[in-house]
């Protein structure tokens, strides 16, 4: 289908891109890779009367290291995510995600800044940002603002940015020693969207008890989530196979999981505790500096 029809700017500039998103407020949107948005457009889903191209906003796709942090540009591609050695070396876990979103193509155009704005319920990254305990930084004509991921995600394709904001970065702080994360997930075979997927980023202090650690799920629910049950249960303890299934099984605790064609709510729930396990397991190996 053809979108209904639009104006299109192409800001060189992120000013210009924010005093454009300023003037024409909701009837304006962004388009970054274009991957999410352009399909809805499509179908008529959203229909935009002005559409704000950020794609030559050059400054936004850097991936590079400041204060202490990771700082990737909310405009790095999938693709840059991958390939980058940065990443490799600090944060490994960005991309091994990276790594598992849909096909060569979505990953050349799809960007770190439209997926955690779009906010698919399925979407990969939200896991691994809310494992990482990453910041998400919005830009407004007004100013900045700093916003923890785990406050980030409200609900369904909604998070806490607000009309006018754009998403400009996003903050990963470095992690420790004896420190492991990995992202394991259950991908549909179409699309490679997560049917449920888990993020997990683990430190093991003395004795190789658990020091610290991070879930996140994606695909389950109508937005990402920590899962703070199961965090609770491994705090202090030794990750023995029996703790780690029985924490496990805990990351839907409280949570109501989506069931559609593609998946039922049961189906869903019990592949989050596969998957959650599988990426515990890894993320302790990794802690402990085996391969996994
Ligand atoms: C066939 C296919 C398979 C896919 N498989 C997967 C998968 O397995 N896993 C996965 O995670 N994703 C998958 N995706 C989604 C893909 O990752 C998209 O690239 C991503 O969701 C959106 O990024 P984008 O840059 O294309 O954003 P766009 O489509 O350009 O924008 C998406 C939304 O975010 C807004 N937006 C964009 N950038 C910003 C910004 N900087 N600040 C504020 N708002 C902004 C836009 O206005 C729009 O509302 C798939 C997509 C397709 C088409």
């Amino acid at each position: 289908m053809i979108p209904a029809a639009f104006e299109y700017f192409a800001p060189k500039s992120l000013d210009e891109a924010l005093r454009l998103v300023a003037r024409h407020g909701d009837e304006a949107k962004l388009l970054a890779g274009g991957h999410s948005l352009l399909p809805l457009m499509k179908l008529r889903l959203s229909a935009p009367r002005y559409v704000v191209d950020i794609g030559r906003i050059r400054s936004l796709r850097s991936i590079r290291e400041e204060g202490g942090r990771i700082v990737i540009g909310a405009l790095a591609t999938h693709h840059d995510v991958e390939a980058s050695e940065l990443l490799r070396i600090t944060c490994p876990l960005l991309p091994e995600t990276a790594a598992e979103i849909g096909d060569v193509q979505v990953r050349n155009r799809g960007t770190v800044g439209g997926s955690l704005a779009h906010a698919d319920p399925a979407a990969d990254y939200p896991a691994a940002i809310l494992a990482l305990d990453a910041e998400i930084v919005a830009t407004s004509s007004s100013g900045t603002r700093v916003i923890p991921a785990a406050e980030y995600f409200v609900d369904l394709l909604t998070t806490q940015l607000r009309p006018g904001e754009i998403l400009t970065e996003v903050r990963i702080p470095r992690t420790g020693e004896n420190s492991g994360a990995a992202y394991r997930k259950l991908h549909q075979p179409a699309s490679h969207f997560a049917l449920a997927g888990a993020a997990a980023r683990v430190t093991l202090g003395p004795g190789e008890k658990i020091e610290s650690v991070a879930i996140g799920i994606t695909g389950v629910a109508v937005n990402a989530y920590r899962a703070t049950a199961a965090e609770q249960m491994l705090i202090g303890k030794k990750a023995a196979p029996k703790l780690l299934a029985e924490a496990a099984e805990k990351v839907t605790d409280g949570i109501d999981p989506l069931g559609d064609i593609h998946a039922s709510a049961a189906y869903r729930r019990a592949a989050a505790a596969v998957y959650a396990r599988r990426a515990l397991e890894a993320a302790i190996a990794r802690a402990g500096g085996k391969k996994a």
